[in-house]
């Protein structure tokens, strides 16, 4: 089996990149945060504070996940729910950024994980796959750019959706983002000894997918 972990901070692009390249490589895409973001969803909603261990992990018996693919792209249902468009809110990333530095959430998805890489070619991306969840993946790379480039394309994403983002807003969720998940005792977002580091803050999408593209092929 072809295993493929993209790491890197959040909005480095991993998941618009993993999804192109998964497709026109014929492997099966696992988007790791989703995960992560259903959890904080579900805390959210249940009124429990994101970063409250304990409390969080009584959820968790509660939780039914199932990552299933529909039409080419993944859908996430939390208990039968597809909730694959209520975690792309800002406010979900901070609640998943949140518990996903509680060590029983992150054992809670790891067999998932693992178990999904077992049966067919994967391209995952997340924070930990090449260094925790899949450390003798075929191919490792680390995706990241600056926090600048990074708030910058998210500020155009959230202005093209049609909302009134103010760039500093953005630009200090990232930073917090990258502070929280780089710091956690447990699985901190880390580029693996063996990964390829690639820094896009100044190649545009289609240089880094060709790049990422060219990357892959080499190595497997
Ligand atoms: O990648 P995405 O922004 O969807 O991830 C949401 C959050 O989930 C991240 O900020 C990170 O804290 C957590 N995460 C993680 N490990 C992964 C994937 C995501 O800790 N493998």
């Amino acid at each position: 089996m072809i295993s493929v972990a993209i790491d890197g901070p959040s909005g480095a692009g991993k998941s618009t990149m993993a999804k192109r390249l998964a497709a026109e490589l014929g492997y099966l895409y696992v988007d790791t945060g989703a995960m992560y973001r259903a959890i904080g969803l579900y805390a959210l909603r249940h009124g429990v504070d994101p970063k409250d261990r304990p409390g969080v992990e009584a959820l968790l018996p509660e939780i039914q996940l199932d990552v299933r693919l529909e039409e080419g792209s993944q859908h996430i249902y939390l208990n039968g729910e597809d909730v694959s468009a209520a975690i792309r809110a800002e406010e979900v990333g901070m609640a998943a950024s949140g518990v996903a530095a509680n060590p029983a959430v992150r054992a809670f998805l790891l067999d998932t994980q693992r178990e999904l890489a077992r049966s067919r070619d994967v391209l995952m991306d997340g924070r930990d796959i090449g260094t925790v969840v899949l450390p003798d993946a075929t191919v490792k790379i680390f995706l990241t750019a600056s926090a600048e480039a990074r708030a910058e394309r998210r500020y155009k994403e959230l202005l093209e959706k049609g909302e009134k983002p103010d760039y500093n807003t953005v630009l200090a969720d990232i930073v917090r983002r990258d502070e929280q998940d780089s710091n956690r005792a447990t699985a901190p977002l880390r580029q693996a000894p063996d990964a390829i580091l690639i820094d896009t803050s100044n190649i545009d999408a289609e240089q880094s997918f060709l790049l990422l593209k060219q990357t892959i092929l080499s190595r497997v």
